[in-house]
């Protein structure tokens, strides 16, 4: 028997990382979030200012809090306009929040595109297109080299207008980066979506789909009680008392595994800085991590708060207890993703003792 999912542009980047999340989330109530209410309602600014610039003073005030990222799509919309030569603008097809057909690509609905002109393909040129993407907040979004929506949208536009030249898709999210995220196609490296889209589509429609834990987890709709998802964070809790296996072996069998546990750590050590670098560049998503830009550099942190939070009650009751949480990863740490009160608030409970800091007193 099919099932029903819900698989628009939005969502693919899940579906292709979780080919089971479409089947585990089953079709949308129709529900929507605050945070979702106040990203239409700036999309609807945008749209606006991009169309009369005449009225942003009077759609500014609308904004509310999201005034610097209406005014940054703003900036971003006239900034591609301007990049234009007189000859281009005259033939230039611009859509704002359009809704894009996208059956060629196997997906029921249409999506919507944010932003984009075309300049078709004429004596003046081969074509090429300027798409980009309005992201409201701070949430994690695949950057715009991975990212299939917008490369979908491109697809489409590539398609529809016969493209031959460049496809630059940039994606704007003032709330959460300072620069545009952008990356620019040839467009022969979009003509291949549709199908590709296709063959994600069959793999969540397979009935031995595999559901696969990752940063795309936070947007699905059953985080809070995904058993792959559950797995891999008892994992991450369960790490190895690493003294106590060492201090139960005996004389040579003791030095072998010590001196084995240090060629592991220099390969895990050489392996962590790859994953990094991949992590940095975009090219991985790593679990529980995000990328963000600092003053000198780009760097990575560990995002995992929500996570920690959203999974902590379903470890307990699988059998984990506190310590096997805060062990692994440090007080500080754990005071950090949960949340002090939290964090003492089980010790106590768990050593009857009211606060961290008698406890380690008494040990001393
Ligand atoms: S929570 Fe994560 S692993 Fe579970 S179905 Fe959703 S995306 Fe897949």
């Amino acid at each position: 028997m099919e099932i029903r999912m819900e698989i628009r542009p939005s969502n693919l980047f899940r579906r292709d990382r979780c080919p089971a999340s479409g089947k585990l989330e089953g079709p949308n109530d129709g529900s929507t979030s605050p945070a979702a209410e106040r990203g239409t309602n700036l999309h609807e600014i945008v749209k606006d200012g991009i169309s009369k610039p005449d009225e942003r003073v009077a759609l500014m005030v609308k904004a509310d809090d999201g005034l610097d990222f209406v005014n940054a799509c703003w900036d971003e919309a006239d900034s591609c306009w301007a990049s234009l030569t007189p000859d281009q603008r005259k033939i230039a097809v611009v859509y704002i929040e359009e809704s894009l057909d996208l059956k060629e690509f196997g997906l029921e609905n249409p999506g919507t595109l944010d932003f984009a002109i075309v300049v078709p393909k004429s004596e003046i040129g081969p074509g090429f297109i300027y798409l980009r993407d309005w992201k409201s907040g701070y949430s994690y979004v695949p950057p715009a080299r991975f990212n299939l929506q917008t490369k979908i949208y491109g697809s489409a536009l590539v398609l529809k207008h016969a493209i031959e030249g460049d496809v630059s898709i940039g994606i704007v999210q003032p709330e959460a980066k300072e620069n545009v995220d952008g990356h620019i196609f040839n467009s022969s490296e979009l003509t291949g979506m549709p199908a590709k889209i296709k063959n994600i589509i069959a793999r969540c429609q397979n009935d031995d789909a595999p559901a696969v834990a990752g940063s795309w987890c936070k947007y699905c709709r059953v985080k809070k009680t995904c058993e792959a998802r559950l797995i891999i964070a008892a994992e991450i809790m369960k790490i190895a008392d690493p003294i106590g296996a060492i201090k139960s072996l005996q004389g040579d069998e003791q030095t072998q595994a010590w001196e084995k546990l240090k060629d592991a750590i220099k390969i895990l050590g050489e392996a962590h800085e790859t994953i990094k670098e991949a992590v940095l560049s975009g090219e991985l998503e790593l679990y529980g991590y995000g990328t963000g830009n600092g003053k000198k550099s780009k760097y990575w942190t560990a995002s995992n708060g929500e996570t920690m939070n959203a999974l902590l009650p379903a470890a307990l009751s699988k059998g984990l207890a506190m310590p096997d949480i805060v062990t692994p990863i440090g007080v500080t740490k754990a005071e950090k993703l949960l949340g002090k009160e939290i964090v003492q608030g089980l010790y106590a409970e768990k050593l009857g003792k009211p606060s961290l800091k008698k406890v380690k007193a008494k040990k001393s």
